[in-house]
């Protein structure tokens, strides 16, 4: 039989045209591929808050590394502060042939730590107010 649709020669028993897909029982109607519904996909954990500047840093994890991990000088680091933070570092890396500078940089950080908590340090290395 011929393809209703298109016109072209069929086999008697198939039943889509071999040449356009038409179904030749209802041949306006072609097959149509089954959709695949992709769910949506959110990359982030969390949806960014629109209010918050991305790079605002939280007032208590600054402060709390310096309390507890001033002497490596990460609340620097964490707040953009390079240079005391690698002073704080070396000091406790490096200070040991003075014997207290690990000391030092142990109590600079920690009291970092406590400025940064109670609002005397408010603001990282970029300007911007803690959260
Ligand atoms: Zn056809």
């Amino acid at each position: 039989m011929n393809c209703p649709k298109c016109g072209r020669e069929n086999y008697d028993k198939t039943k889509e045209c071999v040449w356009c897909g038409a179904n030749l029982k209802n041949p306006f109607q072609t097959r149509q591929k089954p959709t695949i519904s992709t769910p949506s996909f959110n990359p982030l954990p969390f949806s960014p808050n629109e209010n918050a500047s991305p790079k605002q840093r939280e007032r208590l994890i600054a402060g709390l590394l310096g309390i507890f991990l001033g002497y490596l000088g990460v609340h620097n680091f964490y707040l953009g502060y390079r240079d005391r933070g690698f002073t704080q570092l070396f000091l406790s890396i490096f200070g040991w042939f003075i014997v207290v500078g690990p000391f030092i940089a142990g109590i600079w950080g920690f009291i970092e730590g406590v400025q940064i908590l109670s609002g005397q340090i408010n603001q990282d290395a970029d300007g911007q107010l803690l959260l």
